[in-house]
């Protein structure tokens, strides 16, 4: 690849939701052409790219048809088949690489590459089994919850166990029953008394300059994010070893593109890391409005090897996301200056379907 994508050259991206959406916007900004794979139809990232494949991850015929149509590949997701990532990365320049999806997919690698990089995570233990989640819970001990180690999302594959008795109850909630044996199947995890949730969004880019945008405090309802507000209710040490984690983490995976890491802060004030993402993430959209470059932006000039900007701040800021029907009470945000109003083009309304967000902006306070 040359050292920078020339404008009109296009940029692929596999996936077609809003994260999606929202990359093809920034990267028509800076004069690029995008390309979207994914499996829906009048998706949202499909409804403002220059061209999209609709077809599934293992269609290799239309993966190849996608790997000669762009100049480079990212994604805005991070369980993308492994056989894809491959035959992409073998075609065309793909960003960030395989290594920190293929530690991302699973939360036992995750886990262990936290370790790696000196970052502490809740205390936890791999399950394969049944028999397994009854003696991990002699050593993690309730409250604690069970996780699948792949494919969970917004507390989907997740059962809390208040006491060792739950075990077998929880084991089939998240489907354990059907678990080929040493699989790398699940893990129980600590239940954190956490004070604040943060994340942190580093950006890389391909020069190895690293830049991060200041962590966000997020608030989840039901297990889905609810706000991020920026500056996070957060003493200045424990953010700073926030963006020092996700700054280890992305220079370790030397990743070219974003970081998003999600952690927990506990009451002495300490930074436990609960997962990461390599790629745009919901607790940056507010990167959107309150700073002069955003995540999105970043990422493309990271996959196009364009210099990096500067992540700052110029508004405290509190993201909402429009969950639902939330989607259809906006009349107070469209007409108040400080609401940033962004909609994802989705058709039907779902219960905690991510139909958009708003930014809500006021003047700088830190
Ligand atoms: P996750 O899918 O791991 O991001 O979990 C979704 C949400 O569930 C987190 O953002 C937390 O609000 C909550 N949660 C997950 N794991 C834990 C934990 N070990 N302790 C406390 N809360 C948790």
């Amino acid at each position: 690849m040359a050292a920078h994508l020339p404008p009109g050259s296009t940029i692929g991206i596999l996936g077609n939701g809003q994260l999606g959406r929202m990359l093809c916007l920034a990267a028509a900004r800076l004069g690029y052409r995008t390309h979207v794979f994914g499996p829906e139809h009048d998706s949202p990232a499909e409804q403002v790219a220059s061209q999209s494949t609709v077809a599934a991850y293992d269609d290799e015929p239309a993966l190849a048809a996608f790997a000669n149509a762009v100049h480079a590949v990212t994604f805005e997701f991070e369980n993308v088949p492994a056989k894809a990532a491959a035959y992409l990365a073998a075609h065309t320049h793909v960003r960030p690489s395989w290594k920190a999806l293929e530690i991302a997919q699973d939360r036992c690698k995750e886990k262990a590459f936290f370790a790696s990089i000196g970052a502490a995570t809740p205390s936890w233990a791999k399950i394969d089994s049944v028999a397994d989640l009854k003696e991990a819970l002699t050593r993690v001990k309730p409250p604690a919850v069970l996780k699948t180690a792949r494919l969970g999302y917004d507390g989907k594959g997740q059962a809390k166990i208040m006491d060792a008795g739950q075990a077998e109850e929880a084991w089939a909630a998240i489907g354990g029953p059907t678990a080929p044996p040493d699989s790398g199947y699940a893990v129980l995890e600590a239940f954190v008394d956490f004070t604040q949730e943060i994340s942190v969004i580093a950006a890389r880019g391909a020069d190895g300059t690293l830049v991060c945008f200041e962590p966000a405090e997020n608030v989840h309802t039901n297990h889905i994010l609810a706000t991020s507000t920026v500056p996070a209710r957060v003493a200045p040490g424990t953010l700073a070893r926030a963006i020092e984690i996700a700054s280890r983490a992305a220079a370790a995976l030397d990743l070219v593109g974003l970081l998003a890491v999600e952690m927990f802060v506990t009451r002495d004030g300490g930074v436990l890391c609960n997962e990461m993402a390599p790629r745009p993430h919901n607790s940056g959209h507010w990167t959107m409005n309150a700073c002069g470059t955003d995540q999105f932006e970043q990422l493309i000039r990271a996959v196009a090897g364009l210099p990096l900007r500067d992540p700052a701040r110029h508004a405290d800021v509190t993201m909402v996301n429009l969950i639902g029907d939330d989607v259809n009470r906006l009349d107070a945000y469209l007409v108040d200056p400080a609401a940033h109003v962004h909609l994802y083009g989705k058709q039907s309304v779902r219960k905690g379907r991510k139909m958009g967000h708003v930014n809500l902006l006021r003047p700088k306070s830190v």
